[in-house]
């Protein structure tokens, strides 16, 4: 594959990304999907799906798992709903997780990624352990099926999840960064933090983002890609300069809104193909 083939996050029937119909017109070389609902993660749907991307010559690159009653309201919901943090959940989404995983290897492909939540900070709580235990249990799911396990980034500062990862010490464990994440929930400069966590990082999410006036309490604002804080030139040069070559995936999630979220998608890619460019990339 071309260094830097640029992709797009979509969906099927779940999550906030767009149709492949989109990336299509868009022609855009790559996704990044959204796992469906779990009554349509089926072989006889994997097949299909899989010829579809065939027909228009599309490569999958990521599964994204998500769960039912997650919540991105504010800050505080999203500690208490997302991921397998949140203890009450926990089993049931362990098990969808790992299904997730599965229905990925029947798209053949090697990556599956997810919002992990609110890793607590204090590593001597007993919550801590539980989420690096239930983190490696994945990871071992994740290598009997040949993948590796991304772990999109936000909610953590870089240093947090350097400590996490390596807590875990699994060797298929990686990131997707999501530079944009790390402004929206007020967890540190994103460039910073690429620098830091460089060596983990094997998918990455083009997405922008204008910081809250109180960072880490309220959130910032997911703007179109190159209107925000991230500054997507310095991040492209980043990305190089830690050696990454994987695919830029962009993300907007504005789904309520199909056809500016399909404009400025268009928008992004051009930015990117431009950049691409002037880096000596393309
Ligand atoms: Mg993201």
């Amino acid at each position: 594959m071309e260094k830097w083939p640029i992709g797009v996050f979509t969906s099927i029937d779940a999550g906030l990304g767009v149709k492949l119909e989109v990336a299509h017109e868009l022609g855009v070389p790559t996704i990044q999907l959204h796992a469906p609902a779990k009554a349509t993660r089926t072989p006889e749907n994997a097949e299909a799906f899989l010829r579809r991307l065939d027909e228009l010559g599309i490569a999958l690159t990521a599964v994204f798992g998500g769960f039912e009653g997650e919540s991105y309201a504010d800050i505080p919901t999203v500690a208490k709903t997302v991921g397998l943090v949140p203890p009450e959940t926990r089993g049931e989404r362990t098990i969808e997780m790992k299904e997730i995983a599965d229905f990925a290897k029947m798209l053949q492909c090697d990556v599956v990624a997810l919002h992990l939540g609110f890793v607590p900070h204090d590593r001597s709580e007993p919550l801590y352990q539980e989420v690096v235990e239930v983190t490696r249990e994945l990871c071992g799911h994740c290598r009997g099926n040949g993948q590796r396990l991304h772990l999109e980034t936000g909610q953590e500062t870089a240093d947090a999840l350097l400590q996490f990862l390596e807590d875990v010490g699994e060797d298929n464990l990686f990131i997707n960064f999501d530079p944009a994440n790390m402004i929206l929930y007020g967890t540190g400069d994103p460039i910073e933090a690429l620098k830091k966590v460089g060596r983990y990082v094997r998918s990455v999410h083009c997405k922008d983002g204008k910081w809250a006036e109180r960072p880490g309490e309220e959130w910032g604002v997911e703007v179109p890609l190159g209107e925000g804080d991230v500054g997507i030139e310095t991040y492209l040069r980043t990305l190089l300069e830690i050696g990454y070559d994987g695919p830029l995936t962009i993300e907007r999630e504005i789904p309520q809104e199909p056809e500016r979220q399909k404009a400025e998608i268009g928008h992004a890619v051009r930015l990117l193909t431009e950049l691409k460019q002037k880096l000596g990339v393309a």
